[in-house]
C-alpha cells in the first residue's frame, strides 16, 4: 500500500500534493466499518484537515458529514455533496454572514462557544423565522498528551465554555426563543494517541451529564466528542489506517450513553492524514561545516506543520537507495524554521533526487500559504495519474 509511481512523478512540476485514493477509500471505510458497530454513531469529517474539493467528493460519496468551522468549509461541504443534515459548524469566531449562510443553508447543528454567540445565533434566526439547533461547546478541562499548540479542552485555551459556568449558559441559553439546545459538544485536542486521554473525557462528560440531570432535569439527545485521533507519523507505511476499533470501542465503553442518545465524531486526521505525500525534488546538497543540508524546492508554506509544532514527517528518497547519510532537510524560505527534518538519515542525495515527505494528507496543503511569492503546489490523485 501506498506504493508510489516515481516514473509518472518525472513529468510533474515540484512539488506537490500526491493523493493516494485507494488508502483514502479503504480508511474511510474502515471508519465506517467501525463507527458502524454501535448504533447511534455518527461520523463527520473534519473538513480543515483537507478541504481539496475532489478528496471531499470521495468522502462525502462515501456517506461521512462534515465538522465545518468557518462559512467557507461549510461551503465546500454543501459543494462537495455533503447535505446540510449532516453538517456542524464549530469555531468561535462565527461572523453574522457566516451564521446566516449556514441558517439558510440548514445545517444540522451550530456548536456554540460562547454566550453572545448564542445571543446572535438566536437573533439571526429569529429574522428568518427559523429556530437553531445548537449544541453548547464545553471546555471539560482535560488535558491531552500532545503539543501544546494543539490541545484545546484546557481553562486558557480560547475553546469552548468552560464546565463549571455551564448551568449558567444553559439557564440564559433556554430563555432564547429561536435556539433549540439539543446536546453537548467537545473537542479536547489532536494527534491523540493515548486512549486514556479519551477515557478523561468520556468520565467528564459523563459527570457534567449527571450533575445536568439531577441540578436542571436536563437530558439532551446528541452528543459530539469531537475528534483528535492521532496516526503514526514514525512509521506511516508500517500503519497507514489508524486504529479505528479501539477507539471507538473506547467510547462505546466508557461514555454513560441515555437511552436513544446519538453520538457524534469529528475525525480529521485520522482520515485524510496517511493518504498523502508532498513530493518535492531536490535543488541542492549544501556542505557546510558541521551539517550537509538537503535544498529541497518544498517550503513550510507547503508543509508548516514541522515549523509550527516541530512535528515529524518521514522522508525517503525515492530515487537514490545509496547508503544512508545525515542531512538536514531544509527548504528555500527565507525562515530559519523552514526546516522539514534535522539529522535525518537518507540514502546519499544529489541535485534532482525526487524526496517523498509522508504523512502530509492533513494540515498540509489545507495550511498552504503563499509566502515569498511562491505559488501554491498542485496536488494529484493516484487516480489520475
Ligand atoms: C480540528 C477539529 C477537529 C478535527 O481534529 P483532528 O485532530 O484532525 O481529528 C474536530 N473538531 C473540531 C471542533 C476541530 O476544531
Amino acid at each position: 500500500m501506498n506504493v508510489l509511481p516515481v516514473n509518472k512523478f518525472g513529468a510533474l512540476e515540484t512539488p506537490f500534493y500526491y493523493y493516494d485514493v485507494e488508502l483514502l477509500k479503504n480508511t474511510v471505510a474502515s471508519v465506517l466499518a467501525e463507527a458502524g458497530k454501535y448504533d447511534g454513531f455518527h461520523v463527520h469529517y473534519a473538513v480543515k484537515a483537507n478541504f481539496n474539493p475532489r478528496l471531499l467528493q470521495i468522502i462525502s460519496a462515501a456517506g461521512l458529514g462534515a465538522d465545518c468551522v468557518s462559512g467557507g468549509e461549510v461551503q465546500a461541504a454543501l459543494g462537495a455533496g455533503i447535505a446540510p443534515s449532516k453538517i456542524v459548524f464549530a469555531g468561535v469566531g462565527k461572523t453574522e454572514k457566516e451564521i446566516r449562510f449556514s441558517l439558510a443553508a440548514g445545517i444540522f447543528c451550530f456548536n456554540v462557544e460562547s454566550l453572545p454567540e448564542a445571543e446572535l445565533i438566536n437573533e439571526l434566526a429569529g429574522e428568518c423565522g427559523r429556530k437553531a439547533e445548537i449544541a453548547i461547546r464545553v471546555n471539560p478541562g482535560v488535558a491531552a498528551h500532545t503539543h501544546a499548540n494543539i490541545t484545546t479542552g484546557l481553562a486558557e485555551n480560547k475553546f469552548g465554555i468552560n464546565y463549571e459556568l455551564l448551568p449558567e449558559v444553559i439557564a440564559e441559553v433556554q430563555k432564547m426563543e429561536n435556539l433549540s439546545l439539543i446536546g453537548l459538544h467537545f473537542h479536547i485536542g489532536s494527534q491523540i494517541l493515548e486512549m486514556e486521554d479519551f477515557v478523561a473525557l468520556c468520565n467528564r462528560v459523563n459527570d457534567i451529564q449527571d450533575m445536568l440531570e439531577s441540578d436542571m432535569g436536563l437530558q439532551l439527545p446528541h452528543l459530539n466528542v469531537g475528534g483528535g485521533l492521532g496516526i503514526d507519523y514514525e512509521k506511516p507505511l508500517d500503519n497507514p489506517i489508524p486504529d479505528f476499533a479501539k477507539y471507538f470501542a473506547t467510547y462505546a465503553n466508557c461514555l454513560k450513553r441515555r437511552e436513544g442518545q446519538q453520538v457524534h465524531f469529528e475525525l480529521g486526521r485520522s482520515i485524510v492524514g496517511q493518504c498523502g505525500t508532498l513530493v518535492t525534488r531536490v535543488t541542492y546538497v549544501k556542505h557546510g561545516t558541521c551539517k550537509k543540508f538537503v535544498i529541497v524546492d518544498a517550503g513550510m508554506n507547503d508543509l508548516v506543520r514541522p515549523a509550527l509544532y516541530q512535528a515529524y514527517h518521514e522522508i525517503d528518497n525515492l530515487t537514490s537507495d545509496a547508503t544512508a547519510e545525515a542531512y538536514d532537510v531544509v527548504g528555500p524560505i527565507c525562515e530559519s524554521s523552514d526546516v522539514f527534518a534535522k539529522d535525518r538519515m537518507l540514502s546519499q542525495t544529489k541535485r534532482g533526487d525526487i524526496l517523498a515527505i509522508r504523512s502530509a494528507g492533513a494540515y498540509g496543503e489545507a495550511m498552504a500559504f503563499g509566502y515569498n511569492c511562491r505559488k501554491l503546489a498542485d496536488a494529484y490523485l493516484s487516480s489520475e495519474i
